[in-house]
Formats: C-alpha cells, sequence, structure tokens
C-alpha cells in the first residue's frame, strides 16, 4: 500500500468516524412564520411588489427600508440575522434558483396540514382542514413529552388559536398557550403584565389570533423563568398580512421574525442551561404564489407554487453549510424525525415518518 493511499484511507476513517457521532442537541427549539415565502426569505423584498404603482400599502416605506439594487443586499436588509450569523453557522434550504427545493408532502399547502406535517412527520390525507379537531397523529412533541428527561419540560406557544387540537392538548398533556390565553401558574410581574397586554393590542385579525409580539414575548420570558428542554413559537402575522395584500406589514413581520431568532440564539448562547447544546430548526408551513396576478396573498391547492417552502438551522448538531446551493429534494415532513434524531432519539409513531434530514 503506497503512503498517499494510506492516507487518503486514514482521512476517509477519520470521516467515517466523525459522522458516525454526530453532536446530539440536548434542547430544541422550532420556530415557524406562517406563509413566509422563500422568495423574500432568499432574495429580500419583491422587485414587482415594491415598485406597485396601484399597491393598497406604502411602496415609499417599503423603499426605505427594505429596498437594494441586487438581491442580495435586500436579502441582508430584510432578516440581517439570517444572513450574518445563520448563514456563517448555520444552513439555510430552499433556494431553489439553486435546485435546492423544499416542499410540503402534504397535497394542501394550507396550515393545518401543514403543521401536521413537520410535526408528526406524516403527510396525513386525512389531515385537510383547519377545523379545530384535535389531532389523532402523535406529534414528535408528544412522543418525547413522555420520555423522563422531557416530561413537563416540552411546550407550545402560537398566536393561532388552532395549535391545541394540532398538537392534541388534552391527550398530549403538552403546555400549549394559543389564541388569547393566559398564561397560568405562578407568574413573574413581567408575565402577568405580558398576560394582560395580549388583550390590549390592536385584535386586527378578528378571530382567535393574536399579534406574534404577544406570542413570542410570553414564550421567551417562559423560556427564561422555565428552562424548557423543547419549546416551540408558531408565528403568524406574515400569513396574515400577506392575505390582507399589505405587503410592507408583510416584510416588517419578517424582519421582527428575523430578529427575535436573534434573540434567542443569542440568549441561547449566553446561558448555560443552553449553551451549545441546543438547536434551533425554523420553517413555514406552506408557500405562497408569485407577485404577477396578486397570487402571493395567496396559497392552497389552487396555487401552483404554494407547496414551495424552506428550512434553516443552527446549533451544536448542525454542519454551518450556510446557504445549500447544491441540486436536493427536502421535504417538511422529515423534521419530526430529525427533532428526535438530533436529541438521540427515534421517532416512531403509528405512521411511518418521513425520513431522518442530514443536517451534520
Ligand atoms: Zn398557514
Amino acid at each position: 500500500m503506497t503512503k498517499k493511499l494510506l492516507t487518503v484511507l486514514s482521512v476517509l476513517l477519520l470521516s467515517a468516524h466523525l459522522h458516525a457521532q454526530p453532536k446530539l442537541s440536548e434542547n430544541i427549539v422550532v420556530i415557524t412564520m406562517d406563509g413566509l415565502r422563500w422568495q423574500e426569505v432568499f432574495g429580500g423584498a419583491d422587485s414587482l411588489l415594491s415598485f406597485d404603482t396601484a399597491a393598497a400599502y406604502s411602496t415609499g416605506y417599503i423603499g426605505e427600508k427594505f429596498w437594494a439594487p441586487g438581491a442580495d443586499a435586500r436579502r441582508e436588509k430584510l432578516m440581517p440575522f439570517f444572513w450574518s450569523t445563520l448563514r456563517k453557522q448555520g444552513v439555510l434550504l430552499g433556494n431553489r434558483n439553486y435546485g435546492n427545493n423544499f416542499n410540503n408532502a402534504n397535497p394542501y399547502w394550507f396550515s393545518y396540514p401543514g403543521y401536521n406535517e413537520i410535526f408528526t412527520g406524516y403527510p396525513d390525507t386525512a389531515v385537510n382542514s383547519n377545523d379545530k379537531i384535535p389531532n389523532k397523529n402523535e406529534t414528535v412533541f408528544e412522543f418525547l413529552n413522555k420520555l423522563p428527561e422531557y416530561k413537563g419540560k416540552t411546550v407550545v406557544f402560537g398566536s393561532w388559536d388552532v395549535y391545541a387540537s394540532i398538537f392534541n392538548e388534552g391527550r398530549s398533556g403538552l403546555l400549549v398557550n394559543d389564541g388569547f390565553r393566559d398564561l397560568g401558574g405562578k407568574l413573574n410581574e413581567k408575565q402577568v403584565w405580558l398576560n394582560r397586554l395580549q388583550y390590549e393590542m390592536p385584535a386586527i385579525f378578528h378571530g382567535g389570533e393574536r399579534l406574534d409580539v404577544a406570542t413570542f414575548q410570553i414564550g421567551f420570558e417562559y423560556m427564561k423563568v422555565n428552562k424548557p428542554k423543547l419549546i416551540y413559537f408558531g408565528l403568524g402575522d406574515c400569513d396574515e398580512f400577506a392575505h390582507a395584500g399589505v405587503y410592507d406589514a408583510y416584510l416588517d413581520a419578517a424582519q421582527n421574525f428575523d430578529d427575535w431568532i436573534r434573540q434567542l440564539w443569542e440568549y441561547i448562547q449566553s446561558t448555560p442551561a443552553y449553551r451549545d447544546k441546543t438547536t434551533i430548526l425554523i420553517t413555514t408551513d406552506h408557500g405562497r404564489g408569485l407577485a404577477e396576478g396578486g397570487n402571493w396573498k395567496h396559497h392552497g391547492q389552487r396555487i401552483p407554487e404554494a407547496s414551495e417552502m424552506w428550512m434553516a438551522a443552527i446549533g451544536p448538531s448542525v454542519k454551518p453549510v450556510g446557504e445549500a446551493k447544491t441540486k436536493q429534494q427536502a421535504y417538511q415532513g422529515q423534521i419530526a424525525a430529525t427533532i428526535a434524531a438530533l436529541l438521540g432519539k427515534q421517532f416512531t409513531p403509528a405512521h411511518k415518518p418521513l425520513p431522518v434530514l442530514k443536517l451534520d
């Protein structure tokens, strides 16, 4: 055997060894923004929508705050944390300009089927409405919450009042704080104030959905006080503002989302209970249509592009590949098994979930 071949073999063995022992996480944070398009994540403010002279929103505001010539500069303006820290230390999937595709596997392309797919790992065609039907399928959070290390340390905070059904609160016993709902238990002064504040904000979505700032702050304060091991933030402002056709507010919501993830990451990396052992997974429940013909406002089966999505991750279990540019097809349904795998567990629900996504 030549010396060169030996060197090649030892390098191969070393990399095989490293891959055999991916660094596990002890905590997982999942954060989703309902209906935030991959087009904005990877390209910033859309050029057609930013200069639409017939728009019912302020293109002047968009021009000042979000516009720059060139998609790279625009995405950095819109989501500065994604395109600095997360790009350097994490991974971003779903830039279709490189053939890196991330999609819904379910055929519906709206919210409950999407969240069901993310958290149960199975694109169940029986989950086909947004009605408040307690989910028959087990989520990976429900599964993990049965294990001693996660029992009572698995929590869900959501803006939309359907999360209690998606996570089957009654059966799973998870702490779910969604819609307009007080956080219970022993509370500090800030938590009492946040409980009240959610009702004093404008209820602009005219239903059971509060503004994301209430959801995020209630969840973030709970995280600081209680140190849960599995935490989900389900946010929704982007979807609501897109349906309402207000692109300026949609962009603002995307930027707030980016900054909340920065705050979460900085908190995680400065807190011993979380530092270097917590991975954040970030995604959406579905895509939306193109700017042309106003289809960006809509999603669902009628809109051909509405299954096009994205996903990002940062943490010790994630290889820092940055913006993924390899041809690949991945699905949101792979996230459930991946959450368990990152913790060194295997998720085996009644319906076999889609395979683990390789992030290490
Ligand atoms: Zn949705």
